[in-house]
């Protein structure tokens, strides 16, 4: 099963609508699609869309990179594709845009190749979750008006992006407990937006909001120095910007847990592989996993429900990175009702592209 033909290509993808998190505004994002063919006839595809601010390199450059290196993938036996990905690891410079995209295909099309959805092969342990559904920064009353929007459509789970004004932030989830009551879960992003002082103001003043996580209060340089806090604190922290792969996973658990929760996306860590490395040290650190994502296709978003589905430790999801694009390439992967998030049956990714 050699693979015989690869395409790379970008797509310019718009938002339906423009974000605003802790550090940058968001009108339309550029995912890199990836497509290998197959001697036997069978195809997979990828996507990816990363950050630099998070990972250090762009999307661009790992387009670049695939299309200079196009033959490097030409003759590979995709039956053994955990040592193609080993190797282009290396080969390309452990750029998680490549390897994602990578990834992906390959998994498609190994899965295709033997019949089963990708959440199968790795094991099915969760039918299905809830997502939760992203508010950017913005003030009270739009901040409100958004939410009842998604309250209207029955998401469950709301993540507010904050970390610009901690009176405003507080301001912002008093007001949406008042309005919603217990009929939403409420989770935060600060990304990085916070000193440790601010996280700890911020936890004695929100305690009775009942707040699920908060994603990366702090600083990537600080992520550590949350050893510090109480474990009352630490057991609401989910990873995100710091937890880039395995090895950083690693940093976090080690002898005095950082955090309680590891946030995991395919685009920084660079595939479904080290996904599944990164969940082996949460099961063995009781470590909670939430699965997030970037603004992605259906593509990507769908890999990283069969990743969360299959992995024990899974508790959250974070996976509505689809929703907002105005087009996308690729159709199914997923179902998605009221916000619950669940796998169709069909052989690899399960995606078809449009
Ligand atoms: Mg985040």
């Amino acid at each position: 099963m050699k693979i015989s033909g690869v395409q790379v290509w970008k797509e310019e993808m718009p938002l339906t609508r423009p974000y605003t998190i802790a550090y940058k505004t968001t009108s339309s994002i550029t995912n890199v699609f990836f497509q290998i063919q197959c001697d036997n006839g069978i195809t997979g595809i990828g996507s990816s869309y990363i950050s630099k601010a998070v990972v250090g390199f762009t999307s661009d450059e790992a387009y670049e990179s695939i299309q200079q290196n196009k033959d490097w993938f030409i003759g590979r036996d995709v039956r053994q594709f955990q040592q193609i990905v080993h190797e282009a690891r290396i080969f390309f410079d452990n750029n998680p845009g490549v390897l994602t995209a990578l990834d992906l295909a390959l998994h498609d099309a190994f899965c295709k190749f033997i019949g089963i959805p990708i959440v199968k092969y790795y094991g099915q342990k969760i039918r299905g979750l809830h997502t939760s559904i992203t508010i950017g920064i913005k003030n009270v009353q739009e901040t409100l008006e958004e939410a009842q929007e998604y309250y209207d459509r029955k998401f469950k789970i709301l993540k507010v992006k904050l970390g610009n004004n901690l009176e405003e932030d507080i301001e912002r989830l008093v007001k949406l407990r008042e309005n919603f009551k217990d009929n939403m879960k409420i989770r935060i992003d600060a990304n990085q937006g916070y000193s440790l002082a601010e996280l700890i103001e911020f936890c004695d003043r929100t305690l009775d909001l009942d707040i699920e996580l908060i994603e990366q209060p702090v600083p990537v340089k600080d992520s550590l120095s949350t050893r510090s806090l109480s474990w009352d604190i630490r057991k609401l922290i989910a990873a995100d910007e710091y937890l880039v792969d395995a090895q950083s996973a690693m940093h976090l658990v080690q002898n005095e847990p950082a955090c309680g929760i590891f946030n995991i996306k395919l685009m920084k860590c660079g595939g479904i592989l080290e996904s599944k490395a990164i969940s082996t040290i949460a099961e063995k650190s009781n470590t909670d996993l939430m699965w997030g994502c970037n603004d992605e296709s259906v593509i990507s978003i769908a890999a990283g429900l069969h990743a969360a589905l299959s992995s024990s430790n899974t508790k959250y999801i974070d996976l509505d990175g689809s929703l907002d694009l105005a087009r996308d390439i690729a159709q199914g992967g997923f179902k998605i009702e009221e916000g619950f998030m669940t796998l169709t049956d069909t052989p690899g990714l399960g995606v078809e592209l449009l």
